[in-house]
C-alpha cells in the first residue's frame, strides 16, 4: 500500500481509511451490476437503497428527532447561507446573526441580500478570539431566528454552551458535525457541508424542523425550497450520488465506532493532547484564542516568529505531517483533527512539536 500522510487539512480532509478501501473494492463493479454506482440511474434500485440508507443512518447516528427532516442538498454550506434567509425570512421579520469569524461573516453577507439582518454580537472587536456569552447576545423584537456558526473553522473557536435564546436558532455546523450531541429543541435548521467530518465535498446535510415548512417562502425556484426538497426526498433533480454513497459509509463507520458519544470523547481527548502540548511549551507554541472557547476540531497555534513558523511547517511536511498551515487570512498554524484523524497521528504530531522546539530554540 502507498504511504498515507498525517493529513491535518481543514477540508476536504482526511477520511477513514476503512471507508476509502471499501469504496475502492466495490467501485468498478457495484454489487455485481456490471457498472459503478456513479454510472447508473439515480432512480434505480441500487442507488435508491444507498440513498435511503444514508438518510436512515443520518437519523440514527445524529440522533435526529422525528419532527426534523433530513435533506441532502448541493451547493455546500455556502448555498445554505442563502437558502436559510430565502426560506425563513419574509419581509415582516428580521434575523439575528452572530459574527464569530470568517464563516459567520460570510453567512451575514449573503443573508443581507434577502432580508433585514442585524448582528446580535460582533466578535470583530475581539479579533474573533472568542464566542459570546449568553448575556452578550442581543435579540431584538420580531426576530425570526438567531444564526450561529457552532465552530469557526478558520479562527479555531467554538460555542461550548449553546445559545439558549428566546427565538429559534439556525446553525452552521459544517466543521463540528458529529463531534458532539445537538440539542435539537433549540434549533429550526441545522446545516453543514459534508467535507469536514462526513465525506467528500459536494453537498450539505440539512436538518429542518418540519413544522416550519408550511410557512416557508414559496416564491422561489424549486431547488431552493426546503418543502419541495422534502416532498421529493432530496431527489428533485439528480442528487450528488457519490457524496451520498460515501456519507453512508462514513456514518456506518461512526456507528461502528460507538456513535456520537464515542466521537465526542475521542475528539475531546485528541484536542486535549494538542492543547496541553501548546500550554506546556513555556510559551513557545501559543494559542491565540480564548481558552474557554477553543475548538476541538481546528487547533490554531503560533510559534515565536514567522520564520520559525515557516521552518516548522516545512519540516513537519517533510516528516509526513501535512496541511498544517493556517488559513491564508490569519496565518500561523492549524491542525484540523476531525473524527477520522487517528489519535496516533495526533500523538506523533505532539512528539514532533516537542522535538522541533528542542532543536530550534526561540
Ligand atoms: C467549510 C465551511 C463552510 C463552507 O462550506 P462549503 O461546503 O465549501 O460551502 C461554511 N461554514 C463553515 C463553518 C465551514 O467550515
Amino acid at each position: 500500500m502507498i504511504n498515507r500522510v498525517h493529513n491535518f487539512s481543514a477540508g476536504p480532509c482526511t477520511l477513514p481509511l476503512e471507508v476509502l478501501e471499501e469504496a475502492r473494492e466495490e467501485f468498478v463493479n457495484y454489487q455485481e451490476s456490471g457498472m459503478s454506482l456513479i454510472e447508473m440511474s439515480h432512480r434505480g434500485k441500487h442507488f435508491d437503497a444507498v440513498h435511503n440508507e444514508a438518510i436512515q443512518l443520518a437519523r440514527e447516528v445524529f440522533e435526529v428527532p422525528e419532527d426534523f427532516c433530513i435533506l441532502f442538498l448541493q451547493g455546500g454550506a455556502t448555498l445554505q447561507f442563502s437558502m436559510v434567509p430565502m426560506n425563513l425570512l419574509g419581509d415582516k421579520c428580521k434575523a439575528a446573526y452572530i459574527d464569530s469569524g470568517s464563516w459567520g461573516s460570510a453567512a451575514i453577507a449573503d443573508a443581507r441580500i434577502y432580508g433585514s439582518v442585524y448582528t446580535a454580537w460582533d466578535g470583530n472587536e475581539y479579533n474573533y478570539s472568542r464566542m459570546p456569552s449568553l448575556d452578550e447576545i442581543h435579540i431584538k423584537t420580531n426576530t425570526r431566528y438567531l444564526h450561529i456558526t457552532s465552530n469557526e473553522t478558520i479562527g479555531g473557536i467554538r460555542f461550548v454552551e449553546w445559545p439558549d435564546v428566546n427565538v429559534p436558532v439556525v446553525a452552521d455546523m459544517s466543521s463540528d458535525y458529529m463531534s458532539r450531541r445537538i440539542p435539537w429543541q433549540l434549533f429550526d435548521v441545522v446545516y453543514g457541508g459534508v467535507q469536514k467530518n462526513l465525506g467528500p465535498a459536494g453537498m450539505a446535510v440539512v436538518f429542518v424542523r418540519q413544522s416550519i415548512l408550511s410557512a416557508c417562502n414559496k416564491n422561489l425556484g424549486r431547488y431552493l425550497r426546503y418543502d419541495l426538497q422534502l416532498d421529493s426526498n432530496s431527489m428533485l433533480n439528480t442528487p450528488p450520488v457519490f457524496p451520498i454513497y460515501l456519507l453512508g459509509k462514513v456514518l456506518r463507520w461512526m456507528r461502528l465506532g460507538g456513535g456520537i458519544e464515542a466521537m465526542e470523547r475521542a475528539a475531546e481527548e485528541k484536542a486535549a493532547l494538542l492543547y496541553s502540548a501548546i500550554d506546556n511549551s513555556s510559551g513557545y507554541f501559543s494559542s491565540p484564542v480564548d481558552e474557554h472557547d477553543r475548538s476541538v476540531m481546528n487547533v490554531v497555534f503560533r510559534l515565536p516568529t514567522p520564520d520559525l513558523e515557516n521552518l516548522f511547517l516545512g519540516e513537519a511536511n517533510g516528516a509526513g505531517f501535512v496541511n498544517l498551515k493556517g488559513h491564508r487570512s490569519v496565518g500561523g498554524c492549524r491542525a484540523s483533527i476531525y473524527n477520522a484523524m487517528p489519535r496516533s497521528s495526533v500523538e506523533l504530531l505532539v512528539d514532533f512539536m516537542k522535538s522541533f522546539q528542542l532543536s530550534n530554540p526561540a
